[in-house]
């Protein structure tokens, strides 16, 4: 005896291929990272060194900002961080 049913498991892999924009992913990353950091140092009332959002993987820039600077920034119209002209 033992007949195996099989095909109980969905074999099926569904793994739509969800790398839409990596450029997003990255943007989401720092910015998580720049919460973190914000939370942290906004106690001392000090200048923090944000990460640029820009999304490229290769950039290393940061913004000196304090918190209160970060946040008005992200408020308007949701402007990300860096890469500034002018
Ligand atoms: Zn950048």
């Amino acid at each position: 005896m033992g007949g195996i049913g099989g095909g109980a498991f969905g074999s099926r892999n569904d793994r739509t291929t969800v790398e839409a924009s990596s450029a997003t992913t990255e943007q989401h990353r720092r910015r998580v990272l720049n919460d973190g950091r914000r939370r942290i140092f906004q106690l001392a009332g000090r200048q923090i060194a944000f990460v640029c959002e820009c999304g490229r993987p290769t950039c290393t820039q940061t913004i000196v900002l304090t918190d209160s600077e970060y946040d008005e920034r992200r408020r308007r119209d949701g402007v990300l961080l860096g890469h500034e002209q002018g």
